[in-house]
């Protein structure tokens, strides 16, 4: 499908119902400053404080500035605990090779045991590769490419697609949150293997842009079913960009939708598959269903360079 034929698909189904867009230099704050109420455990203080800054959405894509009141502390360090990790996990290397900042800098990342490493410097992309060790980079220089293979750290895929439900939550207004409470069940429990929730397919679609931060501000969306909707499709769709990436969700266990069907898929067009320079964003359908702990997972990204500067390194500065 062209992007145009995309745009249209969507627009017969969904209207734009919320867009935050993090090109701001000013905190946004979601929630009530004075009524402090946990919106994921219900409870409000003294039951639970609201000491911590509870960022909307994480850190580790690109936020800095969107702030709820409406998570409590014990939430939020169960969320980063369950959840977010495995998402920071799963795209800590493509984070490095495209310089995200999360709050603790740009990670690097290595594989276990080994010293070859890849960091981002003030300077660029610092490849330290060792003799005897597994290549973790292909430099191809007929086409400046370099293709950087490396192993994530373990994760659990369903908590990737939980992690993004509990953002698209976290954005929604309090008149649509009442339609997620079981979504809500869904990515309070402890533990993802002991789910009162079976679901067969968590498809997301990924994508990945070429070329310097393309997404440079984090933009997140939520896509609401219209009234008069041409095809059989679920209520809410969660968009998230930033970097080099996008992900795409439906909302699962919407009291709006029925269990019946499988619906397709259409990726939201960006700008950048109209126009990009760098070339075309390459979509993925990833299956986030699981619940095994993935392990040893090989990734690898193609990326182009303008130039390389090759230095011999004796011994380790440390
Ligand atoms: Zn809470």
């Amino acid at each position: 499908m062209t992007p145009e034929e995309r745009f249209l698909k969507i627009d017969n189904n969904y209207s734009l119902y919320k867009s935050i867009q993090l090109n701001i230099d000013k905190n946004i704050y979601l929630g009530d400053k004075e009524n402090k109420q946990c919106r994921f455990c219900k409870k409000q203080q003294p039951e639970v404080t609201f000491n911590t800054i509870a960022h909307a959405i994480p850190e580790f894509v690109n936020n800095h500035r969107l702030i709820s009141y409406y998570e409590c502390d014990s939430c939020n360090s169960k969320f980063a605990r369950t959840i977010e990790t495995h998402m920071g996990d799963y795209m800590n290397v493509y984070h490095t090779l495209s310089q995200v900042k999360g709050k603790r800098g740009v990670p690097s990342f290595s594989r276990g045991g080994e010293k070859s490493r890849v960091d981002h410097t003030s300077e660029g992309l610092k490849i330290d590769s060792f003799e005897g060790e597994r290549e973790n980079f292909v430099i191809n220089e007929e086409n400046n490419t370099v293709t950087f293979k490396a192993i994530r750290a373990t994760y659990i895929p369903i908590a990737i697609y939980k992690c993004l439900t509990k953002m698209a939550l976290s954005i929604m207004g309090d008149e649509e949150l009442v339609n997620f409470e079981n979504a809500l069940k869904w990515i309070n429990e402890e533990k993802h293997d002991e789910s009162e929730f079976n679901i067969a397919s968590l498809r997301c679609i990924f994508s990945i842009t070429p070329g310097p931060l393309p997404h440079d501000f984090t933009t997140c969306m939520l896509f609401r079913r219209k009234d008069n909707n041409v095809d059989n499709v679920p209520y809410m769709q969660f968009l998230l960009a930033y970097g080099n990436y996008t992900f795409q969700i439906f909302l699962v266990m919407s009291n709006k939708d029925s269990n019946s069907g499988t619906s397709i898929m259409t990726p939201i067009p960006t700008p950048f598959d109209i126009e990009n320079k760098y070339g075309k964003p390459d979509y993925k359908i990833l299956d986030f269903y699981s619940k095994e702990k993935c392990k040893d997972d090989e990734v690898s990204l193609t990326m182009s360079y303008e130039r390389m500067v090759k230095k011999d390194v004796d011994n380790e500065d440390e």
